[in-house]
Formats: structure tokens, C-alpha cells, sequence
């Protein structure tokens, strides 16, 4: 750090575009730079959304600033008229404007590689604050802003997402890294499905404070809970070693409901857990309609494991194609245990797998009875001649009844590959 840069461990984001009020873009600059530079030792203390009006972006940026000392903006950069971030700064800073040659020939040169000529309305492209610094933008035709000025620090990006990644990696994090203390703010994920945060939340109990100064935050989603480990201040190799002793603690305590870590797919783990063990998987499915597959197809390379499936939706497709009895049907109706076991039979025949999976049930909205309500799901796990049934209860809409029920036939299958007794 040099006497001319103060220590700017703390920025506010503010972010410019009519689009994200009005719910049309997703905000995902934010989230990308709250990640990138918490990671790097900066602090997102406040998140500001504005609309293309100027005095909005002026008193957005104007109140950051008061507060914090630093902003980081991102939109309003591009060539039309909408896009007055940069005039609007330059009021603010009292740096005016001025037409910079280097910014418009690389402009020039940009446009000349696709056969074109820039336009006179991208010539608002090349004005840039006096005194202000250019952010050399290959990835696009905005360049992005370094602004230094007695009221603080203006950093501006464009608001296109790639480009403001590509120059919030190569010019803003170098740059803020001078500045920053040097401690860092950086998480960990361990990953669960198939129990309750309430119940995560006994079992964790009191090792919540024995993690401290880790803070630890339930995060459920159709998919499960994720327990996020977060290490705040610290310098990088401890942030580290705390984060893996504290997901290994919390793993120990919680149990086989944990099935990976940060962005581990649920479907890959599986994939690995049964390739480890030389076994191949089939699916039948009914209410899930080939979620199931489509999980483990998404997967690259998943196709040493996974043989193939049936989407066997009616129940003339479940007696043709898995040679499900018709009177198990008539009897027990085509959401029960004897259907699915029957389901996972016949799918596992048709492929020859060691094992498969069976889903039927009832997503709703509609079709539920008092004894079949909606959200009632059979699932039938093969394992060689071993075939086991279990019933689900879900909640939730069509789409995410279907969505757990493909999240638990896939912990159901992880479970019984890894021989815990009940996952
Ligand atoms: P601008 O730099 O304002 O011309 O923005 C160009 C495009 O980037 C917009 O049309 C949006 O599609 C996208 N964009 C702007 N701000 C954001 C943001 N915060 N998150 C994601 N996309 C954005
Ligand atoms: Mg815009």
C-alpha cells in the first residue's frame, strides 16, 4: 500500500440500469462481484439498483461515496442514450469530460474487425473524466473507469456481464489488491439432502459456537440444505485451513445426509459411487418424467454408469415397457410400492443393469386422495436381486415435487451404493 492509495477494504456496489428494476435482467454483476472480491480481501458494504435517470445514478453514487469512500458501478456505459452514467460521474467528480483519441481509435479498431465503423453516437464511447483512468476493455467497446477524486473513489464497468467480468478480473481486482488488507472474506459449502434444517440444526447443536470466528448460515433449496462455512477477515491460508477442519466437523456431525461439497452435483456423486464400484444404473420413471435421467445425462462421461431409462408415464407404458402386472395396477393403483418394485424390476431386465431405480407418484396439482395425497412418490431401489421400496412425502408445486423426488431417487441410489443404513 503507498501513502497515495488509502486502505479501501470497504466498497459499494451501485448498480444502473432501468432493465434490472423493472425485473427484466437479473442482477448478476452483484453476485459475481460480491464472490470475486470478497474473495480478495474487499467488502461489499451496501448494494444500491438504480434506474437510467441522473439524478438517481447522482445521488446513488453521491450518498456512496459520503458513506463509504468507494463505489463500484456497473451499466449505463454504451453508446445510446440511456447511457449517462458517464456524464452524470463527471458532474459529480467535477472532472469533465473530454474526447480521448486513444479510446476512440481502439474503438475504431474494434469496429474494423467486424467490417464496420463506429457511429457517431459511440463517440460519448471516448469521453473520458479528466484525470481519470482507462480501463482498457478487449472484451468489448466500453472501456471501464478509474476515478479518483477528493470525494472518493469511482470505479465504473459496463454493464454487460462478460465484459464486466473480464475487467473486474484483469484491471479492478489488481488494482483494489494494493489497497486491501489483505484479509479475505471466503466460504465453504458442504451439501445435504433428505433431512430438515431443523433437524441439521439439533444435530449441529452447540459445534456452531466451537466453529467461531466461522459463521455459519442454512441456506435450503429444492435440492436440499446447504450449510455455508464463511471465514470473515482473515488472512488466506488460515481462511483455509479453518474452512476444511470446520466442513470436516460439521460433516462428521451430520452424517450421510452430507453428500459433497460447494458445487457438487448430487448426480455426479453418484455416478462416481457406482463407477468406483463397477456397477451400471437404469431409471423408471413415471412422475418424474425423465428428471432423473436428465440429471445424470447432464453429467459428461456419465455414460460408462448410466445404461438408460424408461419414461413409463401411462399405465399401458408401464405393462408394455417394464412388464408391470396389469392386476398389480388394478389392485394397488400405479403410485404404491408393489408398482415401483415392479417398475425397477423390469427396467433393470430391459438393460441388464446391477442396478436401477423407480419412480412413481403424484405431482398434482390435481389427482390426489385422502389416502394418495399430492406429493405422495414410490421409489423402488434395485441392488443386484435386492429390491427395496420406500415411500416419499413432498410439498411444494408440480415443479418442485418432481424435482425433489428426482433428488431423493438419486440420495436413495447414493445411500444403498455406499451401504449406510438409512439415508
Ligand atoms: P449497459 O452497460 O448499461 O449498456 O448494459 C448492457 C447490458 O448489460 C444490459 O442490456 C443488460 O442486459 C446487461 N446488464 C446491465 N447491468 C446488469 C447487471 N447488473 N447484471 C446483469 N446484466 C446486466
Ligand atoms: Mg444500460
Amino acid at each position: 500500500m503507498d501513502a497515495s492509495s488509502p486502505a479501501t477494504t470497504n466498497l459499494e456496489l451501485v448498480t444502473i440500469g432501468t432493465e434490472l428494476l423493472l425485473g427484466f435482467t437479473v442482477d448478476t454483476n452483484s453476485a459475481h462481484i460480491g464472490r470475486v472480491l470478497s474473495d480478495r480481501g474487499i467488502r461489499i458494504t451496501r448494494r444500491t439498483a438504480v434506474s437510467d435517470d441522473p439524478a438517481a445514478i447522482r445521488d446513488a453514487i453521491g450518498a456512496a461515496l459520503a458513506r463509504t469512500g468507494a463505489v463500484l458501478t456497473t451499466g449505463g456505459l454504451g453508446p445510446t442514450r440511456d447511457d449517462i452514467s458517464r456524464q452524470v460521474v463527471a458532474e459529480l467528480l467535477e472532472m469533465p469530460l473530454v474526447f480521448d483519441e486513444s479510446v476512440w481509435q481502439a474503438l475504431v479498431q474494434r469496429f474494423a474487425r467486424l467490417g464496420r465503423v463506429p457511429a457517431e453516437t459511440n463517440r460519448s464511447q471516448a469521453m473520458v473524466p479528466t484525470g481519470g483512468t482507462i480501463l482498457s476493455n478487449r472484451w468489448g467497446s466500453a472501456p471501464g473507469l478509474w476515478l479518483e477524486s477528493p470525494r472518493g473513489l469511482v470505479i465504473m464497468l459496463p454493464g454487460v456481464p462478460v465484459e464486466m467480468r473480464k475487467l473486474l478480473e484483469h484491471e479492478v481486482a489488481p488494482r483494489l489488491a494494493d489497497r486491501s488488507t489483505g484479509l479475505v472474506i471466503r466460504s465453504a459449502t458442504l451439501r445435504t439432502t433428505g433431512v430438515a434444517e431443523s433437524t441439521l440444526a439439533e444435530r449441529i447443536g452447540s459445534l456452531e459456537d466451537d466453529l467461531a470466528p466461522l459463521g455459519l448460515a442454512y441456506l435450503p433449496g429444492t435440492a436440499g440444505v446447504d450449510l455455508r462455512l464463511t471465514a470473515w477477515q482473515l488472512p488466506p491460508g488460515e481462511a483455509d485451513t479453518r474452512l476444511r477442519e470446520g466442513v470436516d466437523r460439521l460433516g462428521a456431525v451430520v452424517g450421510p445426509c452430507a453428500y459433497g461439497e460447494d458445487e457438487a452435483d448430487l448426480a455426479a456423486v453418484l455416478l462416481d459411487q457406482l463407477r468406483a464400484k463397477g456397477l451400471h444404473l437404469a431409471v423408471a420413471e413415471s412422475c418424474t418424467g425423465g428428471l432423473v435421467a436428465g440429471r445424470l445425462t447432464e453429467i459428461p462421461g456419465s455414460s460408462d454408469v448410466f445404461l438408460g431409462g424408461v419414461v413409463a408415464y401411462a399405465n399401458q407404458a408401464k405393462i408394455d415397457l417394464l412388464q408391470v402386472p396389469p392386476e398389480v395396477i388394478v389392485r394397488q393403483g400405479a403410485v404404491s410400492a408393489e408398482t415401483a418394485e415392479a417398475m425397477v424390476r423390469g427396467v433393470q431386465a430391459r438393460f441388464g443393469a446391477e442396478v436401477a431405480i423407480a419412480v412413481t407418484g403424484i405431482a398434482g396439482p390435481d389427482g390426489g386422495t385422502p389416502e394418495k395425497p399430492v406429493g405422495t412418490v414410490w421409489f423402488a431401489f434395485a441392488i443386484g436381486e435386492r429390491v427395496e421400496s420406500v415411500l416419499g412425502r413432498f410439498v411444494g408445486s408440480r415443479s418442485e415435487i418432481r424435482a425433489r423426488a428426482a433428488q431423493t431417487a438419486l440420495f436413495g441410489m447414493l445411500g444403498r451404493a455406499r451401504g449406510d443404513r438409512s439415508p
